[in-house]
């Protein structure tokens, strides 16, 4: 017997689900819930319930368990049957020691049309307080929010600090919010920079999240005490802006020790156009992503607005992570594959060439 079709509405559904955990995580409210709930969360605990009741199943009881179950139920299971083609089945919305949305929801909460997180970091990038002057000022603007996922007396008080820079954009910071601290202070993952937190469990061992979720465990954070006076950047930046920023700075080291000329590209989240070997002018891009289809998703759409071919640059985890180069060349689909090219940021200087792609999307094309 062939199993049955996955439920379309199962994946709308589970998609809604994203982007209520990130608005009520931009409230402060994913671990401590309190009435009114926004209006977009009751229409969606009521859509969940008619979706339930449809199938013949129990429905969440309030809001409270419905985020239970983003924490606890993945987007594999019969509930949501949301198709692996799109996002890997394990994936769950809320990480359950962060109690912040996982990477895999903030990159769903931004599919599609409708997609609104990556979408802020674009928007926000598009600001005058951003965008204002010459280019070169826009990239230092842009830098230092990359930089600078969140902001101390320390950094304050370094010969290096810029006054003038940090005066144009502080309003892309925020206060910490309470759900972050622990008993007022802010832990920073030793290799991200981005929030930290360990729990003790009940069976005696120590869960760890941070927010870039692909940092080794064993790198001690670093503290930031009495944080009340910190400043963090919004989470959409820190997500598409400063995380991907580690693998930037790789790929450029790489094109300098290749001598390899470059120049900076403010469009959309930002990038560097190089010119390949024979005169094609090549995006280059870096992602730092868990879902490599939906990877493959905004790749297509970057690629579009370039007009060009396009290098996406992904760390060495998402490149040597099982599976994840195969599903992003199923989903680039084959009317642009030959110009997209995925690359770590070690492999970039060979993979610059205009000689065309094998056919399965994620080689290198001059291997
Ligand atoms: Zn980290």
């Amino acid at each position: 017997m062939t199993p049955p079709e996955p439920d379309p509405s199962g994946t709308a559904l589970y998609t809604a689900l994203a982007r209520i955990v990130v608005e009520l995580a931009d409230q402060d409210r994913l671990r401590s819930f309190s009435l009114p709930y926004p209006r977009r969360v009751q229409l969606v605990l009521d859509r969940t319930g008619l979706y339930c009741i449809r199938r013949g199943l129990p429905p969440p009881k309030g809001v409270p368990e419905l985020i239970e179950w983003c924490r606890d139920v993945p987007a594999g299971d019969p509930l949501f049957q949301v198709p692996d083609t799109l996002v890997d089945p394990g994936t769950t919305l809320v990480d359950a020691v962060g109690a912040m949305p996982s990477r895999s929801c903030l990159e769903l909460a931004s599919h599609g049309p409708q997609g609104e997180v990556e979408q802020e970091a674009v928007q926000l990038l598009a600001e005058p307080a951003v965008r204002r002057g010459p280019v070169e000022r826009h990239r230092r603007r842009r830098l230092f929010l990359a930089q600078h996922p969140v902001i101390t007396r320390r950094h304050r008080i370094q010969p290096s600090w810029n006054t003038a820079v940090w005066t144009s954009i502080s309003d892309l910071y925020e206060r910490v919010p309470a759900s972050l601290l622990t008993d007022g202070d802010l832990e920073l993952c030793g290799t991200c920079g981005l929030p930290y937190r360990s729990e003790g469990r009940r069976d005696g061992s120590t869960g760890v999240w941070c927010e870039g979720e692909a940092c080794p465990a064993d790198v001690p954070p670093e503290t930031v005490r009495q944080a009340g006076l910190a400043k963090i950047l919004r989470p959409s930046l820190r997500a598409f802006l400063s995380l991907p920023w580690h693998t930037e700075q790789a790929a450029l080291s790489e094109l300098t020790r290749a001598e390899v000329p470059y120049e900076f590209a403010g469009a959309g989240l930002g990038g560097h156009v190089v010119r390949g070997r024979v005169g094609r002018t090549w995006l280059v891009r870096a992602y730092d992503r868990r879902q490599p289809a939906l990877l493959a998703a905004r790749v297509r759409e970057d690629r579009a607005a370039h007009g060009g071919p396009l290098l996406a640059v992904v760390p060495r985890w998402a490149w040597d992570a099982p599976g994840y180069r195969t599903a992003f060349a199923a989903a680039i689909g084959d009317d642009v594959a030959q110009d997209v090219v995925l690359s770590t940021p070690e492999d970039l200087p060979g993979r610059l060439t205009d000689s065309p792609k094998k056919p399965n999307g994620t080689e290198s094309p001059d291997a």
